[in-house]
């Protein structure tokens, strides 16, 4: 078979590698219909994650049919339409079983793409299938379901539900990438009184407020801070959702926060960034961190097969397998390409 094969910064293939098979009792092994690259394997590519090493097949989002499953696979069978997530879960470590799957110390959290083979792939094994695939509903496009691989949930626990967000708040989401944008939409689904996007291109505000912000800031032109506190009455907001990753932003979000406001932390950071505590420490703020665990899953695929939640929305850009390397490019050039999210189907 064929799949995205990394080797070392700046360097990946797609090329000819051997087809994975049932290695242990709980894995299943997915025929991958519909892959999606996402901004983690960017920052693979550049050598952010040392963890990735030489010959890794690289992505961790994916909608495919088992082909084969291990003895011990009890909920699905060869032929059945799954959603791989990017988290795998052993199912019965201690954070499992408090549904934070994304610390899994069994073998599972964040393996795909990272510590084994993961789906940019003709084909993929994924290890403790009945805990870490999702059976696709019916009715649903698969391309839909694939969203839920990662970004949806990721905008959805990290961003909102890790934020407090409830009715009536005013909402700040530093970042309108896909990652932002998730976080808009899931957002929405709290009625929120106003939802403010943030960024410095005006085409990922555009693509904010089609995914349902209220107001758009440009930061390039517009101070953030006198933005929000004039349409808070001086206050700020009740939550802020940091989806970019690197120091300006961070900080930018937890000033932005109201006293006693939320600011939860969902972009990946590669260097410190500064916690003014000096201006922090009396303001009752709460800054939350986290990986997605991935227990919002289902929910999101009733909202999704239910019509609520318009996942097909982020696709902005098909490809044969046969072009994972041109998809590449279109998805690393989004400021020129105006690429949210990528699908290559078989
Ligand atoms: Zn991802
Ligand atoms: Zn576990």
């Amino acid at each position: 078979m064929r799949a995205v094969v990394y080797h070392g910064p700046g360097n990946k293939a797609w090329e000819e590698v051997p087809k994975p098979q049932v290695v242990e009792d709980g894995d299943a092994v997915v025929r991958v219909d519909a892959v999606t690259i996402c901004g983690t394997d960017l920052h693979i590519l550049k050598g952010d994650v040392p963890a990735v090493t030489d010959g890794r097949i690289l992505g961790h989002e994916a909608v495919g049919t088992v082909e084969a499953v291990g003895p011990a696979v009890r909920t699905v069978e060869p032929g059945d339409k799954v959603l791989v997530s990017c988290i795998t879960a052993c199912g019965t470590c201690r954070f499992c079983r408090e549904a934070r799957y994304g610390q899994c110390l069994g073998g599972g959290g964040w393996i795909l793409g990272h510590k084994i083979d993961g789906t940019q792939a003709e084909y993929v094994r994924v290890p403790f299938a009945d805990t870490s695939v999702y059976p696709v509903p019916d009715g649903v496009a698969a391309e839909d379901v694939l969203m839920l691989a990662d970004i949806l949930p990721t905008g959805y626990e990290v961003g909102v539900l890790n934020g407090a967000v409830r009715p009536g708040d005013t909402v700040a989401v530093v970042g309108a990438g896909p990652i932002g944008l998730s976080a808009i939409m899931g957002a929405r689904l709290f009625s929120p009184s106003r939802i403010i996007a943030i960024d410095l291109a005006d085409g990922r505000l555009e693509a904010a407020k089609r995914f349902g912000a209220d107001t758009v800031v440009n930061n390039s032109r517009q101070d953030p801070l006198a933005a929000v506190r004039d349409l808070t009455g001086g206050l700020g907001a009740d939550a802020t959702i940091e989806a970019v990753g690197v120091p300006e932003t961070f900080e930018a979000a937890v000033a932005l926060a109201r006293p006693g406001g939320h600011i939860s932390n969902v972009g990946v950071h590669g260097t410190p960034a500064a916690l003014h505590l000096e201006e922090q420490w009396i303001r009752d703020i709460t800054i939350t961190t986290g990986l997605v665990d991935t227990f919002s899953t289902p929910t999101l695929l009733r909202l999704v097969a239910g019509g609520q939640l318009d996942a097909g929305r982020f696709i902005t850009h098909h490809f044969p397998m046969g072009e994972f390397l041109r998809a590449y490019d279109v998805f690393a050039d989004a400021a020129e390409t105006g690429a949210l999210k990528v699908v290559l189907t078989r």
